[in-house]
């Protein structure tokens, strides 16, 4: 998990996992945002500058007064205002233009620092382990320190200079143009990724609102498992057993891969329970509530014994992505260079244009390699599959190594977080890191001790360190909190060398949170490693590859069912709560039936449409994907490439276009091609 590693894009750009919820909030309308300049206006512009500045770059100018032409309300001033603006402060000469870049880089840097800083201070009682938590604790921590800003340098024109002289280009652009760009030039663009939009701040607050909704929805979407009936009328279900949809749904379903006796048909019964969700034949009542019980199979309703009528949820679910929708679609008129929620979701946030991941994902799910997993999921079942071994769990590995023993490792090592971080310039010595880069990065990296699981929050100035957070018992660091302390520095290490390395401020980070979790995962794959251990299970890699590769499979289907669905709202922008849901259901089917129903040989099925990101994260589950392709990627080129001094180039490459980094940092562009390989070989040694 990463805090804030991307504060600086996610403040700007309105991406999904910045903040879901949606209320009912009336008619779908598109506010138009008021187009204030005329294009005679930009006309005169354009020509006021080039007269001003005879023999500069006509396109670049044309591109900058556009760019801030759409971004100009009326209350900035008149069109006349807007000419005078623009001739006043084009910057034309190249060397004054790098001069106030390097400007705005340090004001920024300054800006995001400081704020980066104030909000784990306003955070930290709230996150560290540091005495009781008051009530204004929590007020603070969801206090937002730099949410005016953008509307400051609205009002005092900094936006518009900017727009004029550093315009936006669009992801599509910038993988045209990118390659050819020098850092300083990637330096410009990502300054113009600054001011790309303008939303209205009663839009930006209905939409909080509609995503808190959507986010409350789903947190009170519990299951009473101890009330569920079977045909024999039987409650396999422990009594107080209450889950929440989908997670704790599915993770039942992959808890009870290990139960003999009633495992099968505990899963089949959770999987009526997802498929009723989906379809919304689900009674009202059972949401949430223990007072009655409830036969998913026959959808039958009793309280106190007797069988009672019970309304279906009917369309709840889909109203609240509706809701999602025509909040998200009110935005577009306020974000001219991306003006759907897809657009801003793929090309901004991710910086994939969206049909380039439906083709990686499609290639990915119909790739042969899925036929041959699944052959080996058959043979270690011991049965045909069934449609929820989607969630087929039985690819971990038993250790060589008992979890006493290396609990008692880490618990010696790491009693407390000062140990840790006295040792984190040792564990990058050992990962291959000179002595002297290794007391660097050790000295930029806090240890905390966290109240949860842990996180890492990256710094936003080079002034300020990373923190771990890590959560460490009385009894010191046992190994499940060690493998994942290790994956959080793996975060820290990043985001310390893509801060601190890069050639310009302006392009600090990476392109997308995948590329920090691959890091992550190269590091949680060392942590025994780290240890003096090994492994001697020679199974282990193999099993643990065919795990990570299913649940890819997994991911990417429900992924596909979410990216067809936002495809189809804006396609029908009136439809009904009652017209997506049965969208949903045949573009869930749909997806089974292409890839799922030649390995599963079942048709129909729904169960693609259960994720509750659909609700809150609209948008946010392809996300999940890349990581491990990036990953794989990675450990490919590690085998044939020092992993050091690799990591240290590739990290400080910044915030390039993901595919324009994977082909600088591993010579080729973000592709299934490492983890299908791997799958390949996993394969030949598990038959
Ligand atoms: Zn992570």
């Amino acid at each position: 998990m990463i805090k804030n590693y991307i504060v600086i894009l996610a403040c700007f750009v309105m991406t999904a996992a910045c903040q879901p919820t949606v209320r009912k909030i009336g008619t779908p309308v598109a506010e138009p945002a008021e187009a204030t300049v005329s294009d005679a206006a930009v006309a005169d512009a354009i020509k006021a500058i080039g007269t001003e500045t005879p023999g500069s770059n006509a396109d670049l100018i044309e591109k900058g007064v556009r760019h801030a032409a759409s971004l100009w309300r009326t209350s900035d001033g008149t069109p006349e205002d807007f000419v005078k603006f623009c001739s006043e402060n084009y910057i034309a000469d190249p060397a004054k233009k790098e001069a106030s870049f390097i400007r705005f880089s340090e004001y920024l840097e300054s800006l995001y620092g400081h704020f980066n800083k104030l909000s784990l201070d306003m955070q930290e009682n709230v996150q560290l382990q540091k005495g009781d938590v008051l009530p204004i604790d929590p007020m603070f921590a969801a206090y937002n320190p730099g949410a005016h800003l953008m509307n400051d340098f609205y009002d005092n024109k900094i936006a518009f200079i900017i727009a004029l002289n550093f315009p936006y280009y669009s992801t599509e652009e910038k993988n045209i143009s990118g390659p050819n760009w020098t850092p300083l030039e990637w330096g410009y663009a990502r300054l113009g990724d600054v001011f790309s939009s303008r939303v209205p701040s009663d839009l930006v607050q209905r939409q909080s609102k509609v995503m808190a909704e959507g986010d409350a929805y789903i947190a009170d979407y519990n299951i009473y498992m101890g009330n569920l009936l079977n045909d024999s009328n039987e409650k396999l279900f422990p009594e107080n057993m209450v889950l929440l949809s989908h997670w704790n749904l599915r993770d039942e379903i992959k808890a009870n891969y290990a139960n003999k006796e009633t495992g099968f048909r505990k899963q089949a019964l959770i999987y009526k329970v997802m498929e009723r969700i989906v379809d919304q034949s689900i009674p009202k009542m059972v949401i949430n509530s223990g007072n009655q019980d409830w036969n998913p199979l026959t959808n039958e309703v009793f309280v106190s014994g007797t069988k009672t009528e019970a309304e279906a949820e009917t369309d709840g679910r889909y109203q609240q992505i509706l809701n999602n929708f025509h909040v998200f679609q009110a935005l577009d008129a306020y974000n001219p260079a991306m003006p759907t929620a897809i657009q801003r979701a793929f090309s901004a946030g991710m910086q994939i244009p969206q049909p380039e991941v439906q083709k990686l994902f499609n290639e990915f799910l119909s790739s042969p390699q899925v036929q041959d997993v699944a052959a080996i999921i058959k043979k270690r079942l011991g049965r045909e599959l069934s449609p929820w071994d989607i969630w087929y769990d039985g690819f971990k590995a038993r250790s060589s190594i008992s979890e006493e023993k290396l609990n008692a490792i880490t618990e010696k090592k790491y009693p407390n977080a000062q140990a840790l971080e006295a040792d984190l310039g040792n564990l990058l010595l050992k990962l291959g890191f000179t002595k002297e880069k290794a007391n660097f990065l050790a000295s930029r990296i806090a240890v905390d001790p966290a109240r949860g699981s842990g996180h890492a929050w990256g710094a936003s100035m080079k002034a300020e360190k990373a923190h771990l957070r890590t959560r460490i018992p009385a009894t010191g660091m046992n190994y499940k909190g060690y493998n994942i302390a290790i994956h959080e520095f793996g975060h820290n290490v990043e985001q310390t060398i893509s801060l601190n390395d890069v050639p310009y401020y302006m392009i600090n980070g990476v392109p997308n949170t995948a590329f920090t979790e691959a890091l992550a995962f190269v590091f949680q794959e060392r942590d025994l490693f780290l240890l003096n251990m090994k492994d001697s299970n020679p199974e282990k890699e193999y099993l643990k590859t065919l795990d990570i590769f299913w649940s890819l499979y997994e991911i990417m289907g429900v992924s596909m069912v979410d990216m067809k669905m936002w495809q189809w709202l804006y396609a029908n922008p009136a439809a009904t709560a009652t017209e997506l849901r049965d969208a949903v259901t045949e573009i869930s089917k749909d997806v089974w039936n292409t890839y799922y129903a030649p390995v599963f040989g079942q048709k129909d099925q729904t169960v693609l449409g259960i994720y509750s990101h659909m609700i809150n994260s609209p948008m946010y589950l392809p996300n999940y994907a890349f990581g491990h392709l990036i990953h794989f990627q990675l450990e490919e080129h590690f085998k044939t490439h020092e992993f050091a001094p690799e990591v240290l180039r590739m990290y400080a490459l910044g915030q390039l276009t993901p595919n324009e980094w994977m082909k600088q940092a591993v010579g080729a562009p973000l592709s299934n091609e490492a983890i299908l390989k791997a799958a390949e070989t996993a394969v030949a040694k598990l038959k």
